[in-house]
């Protein structure tokens, strides 16, 4: 692969946003998508309950969307991005309209606004419950038939490039590995962004798909960037339970609740009220967090979410991929109850940038769930999420185009053969342990051992960069040490904000 002029890692909402928005504003710019897996495959194809916006001006107003971001974020949101991003939302969804996304529309022609979990008003802009998917195809679309836009899926970036430039540091591109070739190559850009999504992966039970290893995270880290409050993952409460689930569990979207559905347990009592008095329509940590000591309290393994009472026909025209994907698992929710559980769903920290998406690393960007803006603060509201990677993409790429230094010299590519690392049995067991130990960590946070953590953390670190420093190499290999440095820079907030007592250092993480 040749050396670029811009080199976007991620091909999510943020990633190609960012690059239909740079493309618009300057056709000449070279710009390569490096993707890991097929370049639909990302949290964005999965999103369900839409975008948050304050589209209908008699019955919302941006004060309310402002506040109610600030009250889910626990008094750690900073207020100015929040009032930035909210301001600018309406104008972005109009771009993405403009893009050929399709919205559900009311009668009068208007679009139809949802309600879920933690707004005061219906302003959830949605596509069916596929949103995400609408989303992805159509900018997947726009990307694909620009001239000077080139996608690279299957190919798994293993690190920054980074040099000093004055006493600073500066992100010249990237090292890919390529498997099938089983070599590592350099990629030289002018700027670099990580649009690498998030981390879900690091837990046992989570709504993201296998992608999500938190690899920017990690890489980041290594790389010596500044990350921020990595200890707030969010976990959301109505996750499809099963007996034998796969990598990722089956997400049963928040506007399900907004839509009247109830949460109860084995005795069909409504529980959540005694935790919060807004019940089901409580934020998502809240009600995460009641199902669980209630599920530790009656020793059951899920509580249920019960549809019985609902307009079934209106339930599967706004949830055709709920009710395809209830159907395909046996429940008939005119009559069962369905069994759900919280899952890992969204991580709220990230990679420090400024309003513009620029990291404290010249020339590095982030964008999308891998980075930490100030939005979300403690907690994301729902639907924020897509917005704000929409709005930072936007304002990355104006600040992108006007500053680009493009390169006179091009770098020359440095290629290094790899041998296959073959142990994945061993690869598999760090990966279940780890998930199993991230798990009970997320609730039990303030009575956990925490040196046994980052013994555990450690040495799988040790041991995976011994592997690269021998030149052996796999894609499992890479994921499981994204995953541990992921995991030790979430276990070290943790272990920071409850102001834990350690026996080892934790520094090396
Ligand atoms: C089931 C589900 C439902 C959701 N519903 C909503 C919703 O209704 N509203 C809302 O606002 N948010 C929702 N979210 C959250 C939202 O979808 C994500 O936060 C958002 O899509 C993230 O976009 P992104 O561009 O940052 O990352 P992603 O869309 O996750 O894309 C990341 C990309 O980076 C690539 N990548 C990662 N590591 C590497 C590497 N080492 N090398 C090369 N490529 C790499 C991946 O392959 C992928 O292409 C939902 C999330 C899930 C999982």
């Amino acid at each position: 692969m040749k050396n670029t002029d811009i080199l976007i890692v991620g091909s999510g909402i943020g990633g190609l946003s960012l690059a239909a928005k740079i493309n618009t504003l300057n056709p000449e710019l070279k710009i390569s998508i490096i993707t890991k897996s097929d370049a639909i495959e990302s949290n964005t194809r999965y999103a369900q309950g839409g975008i948050a916006a304050v589209l209908d001006t008699i019955n919302d107003s941006f004060e309310d969307h402002i506040n109610d971001t600030l009250k889910c974020g626990a008094g750690l949101c900073d207020k100015s991005i929040v009032e930035m991003v909210i301001r600018k939302a309406p104008e972005r969804i109009k771009e993405l309209i403009h893009l050929g996304v399709q919205f559900d529309k009311k009668s009068n022609g208007n679009i139809h606004l949802a309600l879920e979990g933690g707004h005061v008003a219906p302003r959830i802009a949605h596509h069916k419950d596929k949103t995400g998917f609408e989303i992805e195809t159509v900018l997947l679309n726009q990307v694909q038939k620009r001239k000077n836009i080139k996608i690279i899926p299957h190919q798994v970036v293993v690190d920054l490039l980074i040099e000093n430039s004055n006493g600073n540091k500066r992100c010249n591109g990237v090292k890919i590995f390529e498997e099938l070739k089983n070599r590592t190559t350099t990629i030289y850009a002018a700027v670099t962004i990580l649009a690498t999504g998030g981390c879900g992966q690091v837990y046992k039970n989570t709504t993201n798909p296998k992608v999500a290893t938190g690899d920017g995270y990690a890489m980041a880290k290594r790389a010596g960037a500044e990350l921020q409050n990595m200890r707030f993952v969010q976990f959301h409460p109505t996750s499809l339970y099963e007996e034998n689930k796969k990598e990722t569990s089956f997400l049963i979207s928040e506007a399900v609740r907004g839509f009247g559905a109830h949460i109860i347990d084995e005795d069909e009592s409504r529980f959540l009220f005694a935790y919060d008095k807004r019940g089901e329509l409580a934020t998502r940590d809240i009600i995460s967090l009641a199902i669980f000591e209630h599920m530790q309290a009656k020793k059951s393994k899920f509580v249920y979410l019960d549809m019985r009472h609902l307009n079934m026909k209106a339930f599967e025209n706004h949830f055709p991929i709920i009710t395809e994907k209830l159907k395909d698992v046996g429940y008939d929710f005119s009559k069962d109850l369905i069994p759900i559980v919280p899952s890992a769903h969204y991580q709220s920290g990230g990679i420090k940038v400024n309003s513009k998406a620029q990291t404290n690393i010249e020339d590095l960007y982030a964008l999308g769930e891998v980075s930490c803006t100030g939005l979300h603060g403690a907690n994301r509201l729902a639907s924020n999420s897509l917005l704000e990677a929409l709005v930072f993409s936007h304002e990355a790429a104006v600040n992108i185009v006007k500053t680009i230094k493009l390169h006179t010299t091009l770098s020359k590519q440095e290629i290094e053969n790899t041998e296959a690392f073959l142990d994945n049995k061993w690869v598999q067991n760090q990966i279940e342990s780890l998930k199993d130990m991230m798990s009970t960590i997320t609730f039990q946070s303030e009575n956990y051992n925490y040196d046994d953590a980052i013994d555990i953390i450690n040495s799988i670190i040790e041991k995976t960069e011994t592997e690269f420093k021998h030149k052996y190499y796999s894609i499992e290999l890479l994921n499981l040490r994204n995953l541990a440095i992921t995991a030790g820079i979430i276990v070290k907030d943790l272990v920071n904000s409850h102001k834990v007592k350690l026996k080892m250092s934790i520094d090396e993480i």
